[in-house]
């Protein structure tokens, strides 16, 4: 499905940049959580510089189109939000990563809810870390 973010941009009424567009795409074509190194690297040094690459995700993420995500790689990952809710297993010696497509969170919110005191949970993230099957022979 290619999703239309000129117009996803606009909705938030703010500015269609190539850079905007850029990442976005990227994201979009990768379909897996990326760092700003990486976005760097594959939409090419020429096009793109650092500044501009932590700007557009910084401001995505305020957007609420992107999804930062923390492998404890000392960096941050994105991804498209619209993903919808879902979460990853890292392994820890390879750096590969599985999609987890099961999402307990709604259930544990409750019990969250009625422990806390809170009144509200927005959102959560939540990643599991293990050894993946190849790196464990
Ligand atoms: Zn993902
Ligand atoms: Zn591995
Ligand atoms: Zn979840």
């Amino acid at each position: 499905m290619q999703l239309d973010f000129t117009a996803q941009l606009r909705e938030k009424r703010t500015r269609v940049t190539p850079s905007r567009l850029a990442v976005l795409s990227l994201l979009e074509k990768e379909k897996r959580p990326l760092s700003v190194e990486k976005i760097i690297t594959a939409i090419g040094e020429d096009a793109i510089d650092y500044v501009t690459v932590y700007r557009t995700v910084t401001l995505l993420k305020e957007l609420g189109l992107i999804r930062q995500i923390d492998f404890h790689h000392g960096h941050a990952h994105y991804e498209l939000a619209s993903l919808g809710d879902h979460h990853h297993v890292v392994c820890v010696k390879c750096d590969k990563v599985a999609e987890v497509a099961r999402c307990n969170a709604k259930r544990m919110e409750q019990e969250i809810l009625k422990e806390s005191g809170f009144s509200t949970i927005t959102d959560h993230s939540l990643e599991f870390f293990g050894i993946c099957r190849n790196c464990s022979i």
